[in-house]
């Protein structure tokens, strides 16, 4: 296991959601929630999302990469709400050389790093997309627009549990990190 590249793939990914995520949350005191949710354990406040992860086999070579979600989310009113606290992510072990070597490790873990953002796994929940896959977040429908797209966001109604309503389809976007191809 190449430890330094593995180690690198996830400080990138993390700097860019750093550089497009400011502001700032309220901080959670981290005994208040279970330990059996985070294989590394908790800092004891939690400022602002703490991200959890897993190298582990999940299945044969090269079927799904990784999966993530939140463990614990705000849930207040107003921008807060549904803001992650904590999340982990898990990695296929018998797939990260392959990644790694392919340069496709930073985009596997920001993909899965917006996953315990939120990004997909909160939408059903904040009511973000209807029964028939229509996103209707308007932030996400005003760039929708501005990208020279029709319509609304389409997300994606394929690729069974862990990819249909959780992530873009590929129509209108061509170089899409949250789509749900390779990942979950
Ligand atoms: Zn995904």
């Amino acid at each position: 296991m190449d430890t330094i590249a593995t180690a690198d793939a996830l400080k990138k990914a993390r700097d860019k959601l750093m550089q497009v995520i400011i502001g700032d949350l309220f901080p959670i005191d981290s005994t208040e929630l279970d330990p059996n949710n985070c294989v590394n354990g908790y800092p004891d406040i939690i400022d602002d999302t703490y991200i959890c992860g897993n190298d582990k086999p999940i299945d044969e070579d090269l079927g799904i990469l990784g999966f993530a979600g939140p463990s614990y989310w705000r849930i207040n009113s107003g921008v807060q709400n549904f803001t992650s606290i904590t999340g982990q992510m898990t990695f296929d072990i018998v797939d990260i050389p392959f990644m790694i070597a392919n340069g496709l490790l930073e985009d596997v873990v920001l993909h899965e790093m917006l996953h315990v953002m939120g990004f997909g796994t909160a939408w059903e929940p904040a009511g973000l997309v209807s029964a028939s896959n229509i996103y209707s977040g308007a932030n996400g429908q005003a760039v929708w627009s501005e990208w020279g797209c029709v319509d609304t966001p389409p997300v994606e109604n394929d690729g069974g549990e862990g990819t249909a309503g959780k992530h873009w389809d590929e129509d209108c976007l061509e170089d899409e990190s949250e789509d749900g191809r390779k990942t979950n």
